[in-house]
């Protein structure tokens, strides 16, 4: 079954972003196909466009807000 959250951030994915066209697919390597919400589009799309997987966890570890 396809996945209807973003990996990347767990946005929920409903059927009005499946008829659109801003989510963007991505086919994992265990063959299940992956939906990337418009916003992790934007900000990985070099990492889509070069065919490095988008769901590794290679970013650096989210820079603490000071309280
Ligand atoms: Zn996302």
């Amino acid at each position: 079954m396809d996945s209807t959250t973003c990996p990347l951030c767990d946005l929920p994915r409903t059927p009005a972003d499946a008829a659109g066209l801003a989510w963007s697919s991505q086919h994992e390597r265990d063959g299940s196909l992956a939906w990337i919400c418009p916003t992790c589009t934007r900000a990985e799309l070099w990492r889509i466009e070069t065919l490095l997987a988008v769901t590794a966890p290679v970013a650096a570890a989210p820079l603490r807000r000071a309280a």
